[in-house]
Parts: C-alpha cells; structure tokens; sequence
C-alpha cells in the first residue's frame, strides 16, 4: 500500500474498490483478523459470482437478479428486546465500518423471531442510535432494513425439507428427559425413541404442530445430526418449538417459533450475507450453522456460496454493566434516571452525557477486535471524547463553586461603580484552528465591579507553593484585567462572603499593556454584569468498582454514591446561549454538554459534566 503515491495514477487505480476505500477515506485502519478474511474473499473472488435480487429470498428469488453490487454483506442483527449499549456500539462500528470500507453494504436487521421479547418501543430507539451513530442501511438506491419476522414463511418451508429429506424428526420426549438424554461434556448423548420415525409420519407431525393441536412444549422438531458429537450444539438440536404467542408483527397466525439458532443462519443466508460477525458464545453454533447452510443448499433452496460466521470478543469495559437485564434493573429500581441518565453505557445515555459519534467511532476502532476475551479500560473511552472534542468544543469560563470578588477601585478606575468593560476571548485556541479555516468569532462578556470567582481560588492564609489570590497577591482575571487582592469579608461562622481586590488599569488581556504588570496566576472567573446562571451536573462513573458484576457480585453494592453531584454555577454568556448537544471545554474543568432534554438556551441553561480535562480515576 505504501506504494500508493498520489503522484502515479497507475498505483492509484485499486485492485478493487473495497480495499483501498479505507485509505481513499484518508485514515489510517489498522488492520485485524476479520479484515484479513474479507481482503482474502475479495481476493480471490469467494462472493464475486453473486446475485441479489434487490430483496431477501431464496436461491431461484436471487437467482432471477443481477450480480450483487455489494462486494460483501454484513449485518447488525438486534433483537428489539432493550435499549442498545456501547457493546452494541462496537458491533454497529464494526459491521457497517467493513460495509463501508470493502464497498459492501451493511442490513439493519431486527432478530424478532421470540414472540416474548420483543417490543415495537425499542425499534425506533435502536434505528435511531445506529443512525446518531453516522450509519444507514440505505445503499446503492435502496433500503436495507429488515425484520426476522418476514421469513417464518421460508424458515418453515425450510423445517419441512428438512423433515423430508431425512435431517429431522419430531420429538415428543419431555425437555427433562431431552436434557438428560442429550449427554455431557465426557459422555455421548442417546438416540430418542421418535428419532426413527419416518418423514411422513414426521412431517404430519409437524404439520400438526403448525396446525396448533398439540400443548405448548409438548413437543418438539430437532435437527437429525450425531446424539455422540463430541459438540453437543450438534445433538440434534432444536429447531422449533410450540409456542402460543402473539408476535408484533405476524400476530396469532404462527404457534409455532424457529429455535435462534435455526433461523439465524437462515436471515444470513435470505439475505446473501457474505460475513455474518457474532460474539465469541456462538463460537460452539458454527458447525450448526454450516451443517444447515449445507443442507438448504445442497436442497437447492439457498444460493451458493452460503454465508460464512465469525466470531470476536465483545467489549467488557471496566466501570460498566452492558447486561440488558442489570441495566434494565437499574432503571427500574430508580438507581439512575431512566435509559437515557448520562451515567447509563446505553447509546442514549452516552449521548445525554455528551459523547460524540466520533468519539465513540475511535473508540472502536482503537479498541479493535480480538478472538479472545479482555477487558477495555473506561479511561480509553474518555481518552477518545476529548481527542475528538480537544479541536472542536468552543472554550467557555464557568464558575461552578461562586463565590463574589469585589474590585474595590472600580469606581476610581472606571468612572462609576455600574461601569462595564468588554473583553474578548477566542472560542477555540489558536492550536485548535486547521490551517486554512477561518476560526470562530471571538467570545464577548462583561467585567465590572463584581465578579464570581471560585471559592478555591481565595486563602487568607495561603498554603505553601499556592498562587491564587491572597491579601497582596496580584493575579489576572483570565482574558480581564490583572488585580491584587486586599482580602475578604467573612459571616459570623467565619465563611468568606466576599473577596475584595483592586483592579489595575491599563492591564486588559489584548491591549498594549497587558504586559506591564506580571501576575502570578490566571484565574477562571464570570462577571456578575453578564454571568449566567446555571444548573450543572457534574458526572462521575456510575460504579466505583472497576468490575461491578464480576464473580456473582451484587452490583448494585459497587454504585458509586458520589455519580452525580449537581451544584448551580454562572456561566459567560456564550455558554448560555448554547443549543441544547452543544459541547464545550469550560476552562480548566473539562468538557461539558448542554443538556438535550433540560437545557434551554438563554433562560435555563443546564449543563452535564462529559468528562475532567485529564483521567481522575488514574492510579
Ligand atoms: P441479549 O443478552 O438480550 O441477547 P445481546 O447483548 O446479545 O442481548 P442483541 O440484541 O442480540 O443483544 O445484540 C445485537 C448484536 O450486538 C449481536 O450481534 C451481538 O453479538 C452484539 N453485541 C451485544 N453485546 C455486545 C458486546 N458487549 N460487545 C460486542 N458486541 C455485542
Ligand atoms: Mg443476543
């Protein structure tokens, strides 16, 4: 690749689209198994001679198309069963992120074959977070969403050929005595008495159990493979079940519902799924997976080549649940807000709490993908927010423990006690602006006889080594004026109430004399003339345990008590005008959101805590 000089057009035609797209994009992807596997299919041309029809179907559906456009398939398979977490992130970022850069296409796919689970609630939510995520399943002029749901037609057609051609058999064992009957790890498992049925008799079995005569569970179709596989995935499984259900979207016209593992391998295959990316637990379903994609198409009913699993370790991140279950406990006992609580790993939460797409897109791709289990720490994740937000989030001065600095002069310097001076900072540094962009327009806010300061930014007595403000010191009001502090007044329990100083004129940041007097610090500071103020929510992790569940913990024991902290702070005046999303650096405190649900620009500005400027959590 190193030879892909854009000076010689020749080394710049590409092999074929898909491989170079990564650096046509102009970034750089480091490169990983599952990589590998997909620049060898294209390579060598495993997929090349398919087609695709325009929609799902079977072999003759796809047959009667033209060659497939996509170089592969990929897909990201969620059941509409829970709000998506950023595990599901990185499955998103990595199915559609191969689509993208092997010039293929990536469906969106709701696994909805349980009747139980699923919730027409959750399907927006997670079309949503794929898109707020910088995906769709729009490619070469059409729509690529799917659902499970529309293929029980085929997955039974499929179920009856099976039974036809001998490879399954109903089973009226009891599950107690299926379990018992299918073996262990050491010992082979024993044949049921229904296995020798015939087809026919097995099929009017069947065809009885469709029809809705039998009890739910009192039977079952099983796959007819090898009861002694040394895989007990492979002793004869079950592929249906009777199950009186209402599903959301083919209502009571089904009793019957394909296993998972059935028809999965099945969505893939309707759908010419080239690369179909699982987690490492289905790692023992592969040889199921090719024995049934062997089936139907040997059958004829599935065009060759048949999809292909892989697998790859999902994201475990310190500090973090990703279990739908704990999540959804978290929600419902009221330990955080609801899906959306800033301090929730679920996509929605990761974006109230001020993450970007991009932020989180780097973080996948850093964290890449491995065959093998480990454990991601949290930092990496805040580590690529403020990568992403260092340039783009306009810098802004907030005061978020106020206490009230008085210049005691400013009437002698400025005139009138009410007098007021603009002064001007930029909303991003100069190391912040791309060469050839013109930067933002400069912020503007007041200062005037009275300022809010930061109660820790004032010692009467000052530690060893401490440079803010106390009696004689002379620091500068970040982007104001340099002053020197005379001292404080205090209430009758001894708090401060006020700090007193004097301002030195002639000192303004951005004019000739700014340099004349040498301060010893710079602190952060809001004029009581235009200051603002505000409600912000200063976020922590929501666990203090860096493996919350781990090892049959309880975890709601490892919440961190000290998550959300909210105090009211003034803020300049360009943070209160935000839009709601809006992200920002507040001076030496690190970067925030304006709240997307609470926060109204001007009149009640609410800001969420992203994350500190550096790693408070670093040992
Ligand atoms: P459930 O426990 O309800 O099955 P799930 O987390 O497996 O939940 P799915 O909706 O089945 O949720 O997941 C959709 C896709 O996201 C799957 O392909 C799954 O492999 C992937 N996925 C889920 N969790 C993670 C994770 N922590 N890391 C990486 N991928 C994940
Ligand atoms: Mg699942």
């Amino acid at each position: 690749m190193s030879s892909n000089t854009p000076s010689n057009p020749a080394n710049k035609a590409p092999k074929n689209n898909a491989a170079a797209a990564p650096e046509a994009a102009g970034e750089h992807k480091v490169s990983n198994f599952l990589r590998q596997i997909i620049e060898n299919d294209l390579d060598k041309g495993t997929y090349a001679s398919r087609h695709w029809a325009g929609t799902p179907g079977d072999a003759a559906h796809h047959a009667a198309g033209p060659l497939d456009p996509a170089k592969i398939r990929t897909r990201f398979p969620p059941e509409p069963n829970g709000y998506l977490h950023v595990g599901h992130a990185k499955s998103i970022c990595l199915n559609f992120g191969l689509a993208r850069d092997y010039g293929g296409v990536c469906h969106m796919r709701f696994d909805d074959t349980n009747p139980e689970k699923e919730d027409t609630e959750y399907v927006n939510s997670i079309l949503d977070a794929v898109q707020w995520l910088g995906f769709n399943w729009e490619a070469n002029g059409q729509s690529h969403l799917f659902q499970a749901s529309d293929y029980f037609d085929f997955m039974y057609r499929a179920a009856e050929y099976l039974i036809e051609a001998g490879h399954a058999y109903v089973d009226e064992q009891t599950a107690e005595q299926m379990r018992a009957a299918r073996g262990d790890f050491g010992k082979p498992g024993v044949d049921s008495p229904f296995r020798s049925r015939t087809p026919e008799q097995n099929l009017a079995r069947f065809r009885e159990m469709r029809d809705g005569a039998h009890e739910d569970g009192s039977m079952v179709l099983r796959a007819k493979i090898d009861m002694a596989s040394p895989n007990i995935n492979l002793r004869d499984p079950a592929i249906y079940r009777i199950r009186r259900a209402t599903h959301h979207n083919t209502g009571d016209k089904w009793c019957i519902y394909p296993m998972y593992t059935f028809a999965h391998p099945i969505e893939d295959a309707l759908e010419q799924i080239t690369h179909s990316i699982c987690t490492l637990e289905f790692e023992d379903q592969r040889p199921f997976y090719d024995w049934l994609m062997d089936r139907l198409c040997e059958g004829g009913l599935l065009a060759h080549p048949a999809p292909h699993q892989y697998e790859f370790a999902r994201l475990n991140l310190t500090y973090v649940i990703t279990s739908k279950r704990k999540l959804a406990q978290l929600v419902y006992d009221h330990k955080v807000s609801g899906w959306d609580d800033p301090r929730m790993p679920t996509i929605v939460g990761l974006r109230r709490r001020g993450y970007t797409p991009e932020s989180i897109q780097l973080f996948a791709e850093r964290i890449g993908v491995t065959k093998s289990d480990s454990w991601i720490d949290y930092s990496t994740l805040e580590g690529c927010l403020r990568e992403d937000l260092e340039n783009k989030a306009h810098r802004g001065m907030a005061v978020l423990d106020p206490v009230k600095l008085v210049l005691t002069n400013w009437a002698e310097a400025f005139g009138a006690d009410d007098t007021t001076e603009d002064c001007t900072q930029p909303a991003l540094p100069h190391s912040a602006i791309a060469e050839g962009q013109t930067p933002p327009p400069d912020r503007v806010f007041k200062i005037g006889k009275e300022v809010w300061i930061e109660r820790e930014d004032f010692e009467e007595v000052p530690p060893k080594g401490y440079k803010r403000l106390f009696p004689g010191n002379v620091v500068r009001l970040k982007g104001g004026y340099v002053i020197e502090c005379t001292g404080c007044a205090r209430d009758a329990d001894g708090t401060v109430t006020e700090v007193h100083a004097k301002v030195i004129p002639g000192t303004k940041s951005g004019t000739p004399g700014a340099d004349s007097v040498k301060a010893k610090a710079a602190i952060t500071w809001v004029s009581v003339a235009s200051g603002v103020s505000a409600e912000v929510r200063l976020y922590d992790r929501l666990f203090s345990d860096p493996n919350p569940d781990a090892g049959g913990k309880d975890f709601i024991e490892a919440l961190n008590p000290n998550s959300l902290k909210v105090v009211t702070a003034y803020v300049e005046p360009s943070l209160a005008a935000a839009q709601p999303d809006q992200k920002f650096q507040f001076e030496r405190f690190g970067y925030f959101v304006a709240d997307r649900v609470d926060h109204v620009a001007g009149s009640k500005p609410v800001f969420n805590r992203v994350t500190g400027l550096k790693d408070s959590w670093a040992k």
